[in-house]
């Protein structure tokens, strides 16, 4: 039995939802996407406004309860929830507001990108957000955000034109390019570190049907697609954002059944220009190979943001290794091609996300997301139903033996929200050494105690 920490119970001026392990919801309440993360908080805070985080931040600091903040929950190191602390949970504060004249989104930190798409949809405007619907807008902002709009319009840091931001002091300040720049600065990319973020405000572009899909292939011809998909990278337009997938075929009615549970690779993308000039542009691609199956095709935005969910459903057992590739030579694709043929699980992937175009442009030191010239963003996704330790190891074994196979392909960065909790040299590795060092600074003045420590922690000391 683990110790249930002791807490008097009451947050004063609270008017949110607190939930602890007598309540019918706890077990529901407690647990985060990846199903490896079973952990026990002594009470969950739901909060309902800024206020609300602000009392339940002022309680747990009094009592000395361990603090972890939970948007979407999707980190895949497990820190939006805590043994025997405090969880200051936003998924309850959900509001939304569009402004289409101004092109501006102002969103509540539980919104799913799912949620903040379909809003903006309505008024034919989207922002660079994640590929899995479900994924919370909030984790996934403040590490940077990979996503089908990025060659075009910037990551998701890019589009973020301010915060409402609780300290650490319990203060609330907006943050943008006139208010505490420098927070604003270390919030576009350095994660929970710096306070609790209440409220986001994107800048929104004209994007509504976009020509989306994948190409599936045999992996059999995993080498030869890689070589094309290299090619098709190093030349396309900013409006075409690709990634290549190596993974098992679901059986689904667009795979060919002789592919059902077998491995395959495909090529996903999104071209989010003009569509005529996407068809042209994406005819090659699709007639290369030629693909097993393709599903290619005008859609509304939102319904290739959510394409990918089924892939990654909540509580399967993960474990993730990130990287980035500065250049696919033909050795780091044989490399990748080979390893990933050994995944020990139907359900582990192994992604390489193209780079470059908006993403480039933006100068290293603009944000602290600053790994921008890397040419492709690795991520190896182990995935499995069996919990317990027994079960993981030979997916963990596997998820790592790719990721050292593929090292000498590699820069040393990683993305910070591809990160699990790897330690503080992954933290670093994270960060070139200025961009570190920038942010420790950053730190020690918003908080210097280290209150928000549950995260890909910056240590201030
Ligand atoms: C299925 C899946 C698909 C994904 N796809 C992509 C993708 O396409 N592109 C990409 O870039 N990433 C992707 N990711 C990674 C994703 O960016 C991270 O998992 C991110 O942490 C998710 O944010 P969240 O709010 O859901 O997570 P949470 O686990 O709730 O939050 C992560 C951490 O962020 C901090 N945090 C959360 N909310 C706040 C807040 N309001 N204020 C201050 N700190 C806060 C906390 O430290 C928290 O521990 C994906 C993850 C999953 C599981």
């Amino acid at each position: 039995m683990r110790e249930q920490a002791r807490w008097s119970g009451r947050i004063p001026g609270f008017s949110g939802e607190l939930v602890g392990p007598g309540d019918s919801t706890y077990e529901a309440r407690r647990h985060v996407w990846n199903a490896m993360i079973d952990r026990r908080p002594a009470v969950i805070a739901r909060c309902s406004s800024a206020e609300d985080v602000q009392a339940a931040l002022a309680a747990a600091l009094r009592e000395n309860l361990p603090i972890a903040v939970r948007g979407g929950a999707h980190n895949v190191a497990g820190n939006a929830t805590v043994d025997g602390g405090m969880v200051i949970d936003l998924s309850p504060m959900r509001r939304i507001e569009v402004d289409p004249s101004a092109r501006r989104a102002s969103a509540g930190p539980g919104l799913t990108w799912g949620e903040l798409d379909a809003a903006t949809h309505a008024h034919g405007l989207a922002t660079t957000g994640g590929l899995v619907s479900t994924t919370g807008i909030a984790g996934f902002t403040l590490g940077g955000g990979i996503g089908w709009l990025m060659r075009q319009h910037g990551l998701t840091v890019d589009n973020l034109v301010g915060a409402d931001v609780v300290t650490a002091a319990g203060e609330r300040i907006r943050a943008d390019e006139e208010n505490a720049p420098d927070l604003f600065w270390a919030l576009r990319g350095g994660g929970g570190n710096f306070g609790i973020v209440t409220r986001f405000e994107y800048r929104l572009h004209p994007v509504s049907q976009v020509l989306g899909g994948l190409t599936l292939y045999p992996a059999s011809r995993a080498g030869a697609m890689l070589r094309y998909f290299r090619e098709v990278t190093e030349s396309a337009p900013d409006a075409l954002t690709l990634l290549f997938a190596f993974l098992t075929a679901p059986p689904a009615p667009f795979v060919p059944p002789a592919l059902h549970g077998k491995p395959v690779v495909a090529i996903l993308g999104c071209w989010a220009g003009d569509a005529t000039e996407g068809e042209r542009v994406l005819r090659p691609l699709r007639a290369f190979g030629p693909p097993a199956a393709d599903v290619f095709g005008p859609m509304p935005y939102p319904m290739l943001q959510s394409m990918l969910d089924a892939g990654a459903p909540a509580g399967l057992q993960n474990y993730w290794k990130g990287g980035y590739v500065s250049a696919l030579s033909d050795g780091a694709i044989d490399t990748v091609v080979e390893h990933a043929s050994r995944m020990r699980s139907p359900l582990s992937q192994v992604h390489l996300h193209h780079l470059g175009g908006a993403v480039a442009r933006v100068a290293p030191e603009v944000t602290a997301f600053a790994h921008r010239h890397a040419a492709f963003a690795l991520n190896v996704v182990a995935t499995w139903p069996e919990p317990g330790p027994a079960a993981a190891v030979p997916h963990m074994d596997w998820a790592r033996a790719v990721s050292d196979a593929m090292a000498p392909h590699c820069t040393g960065g990683v993305y910070v929200n591809f990160l699990g909790d790897e330690g503080e040299e992954r933290v670093r590795a994270a960060y070139p050494p200025a961009t570190y060092e920038r942010l420790r600074e950053v730190k020690r003045r918003h908080d210097p105690h280290n209150v928000f420590r549950l995260n890909q922690n910056i240590r201030p000391d």
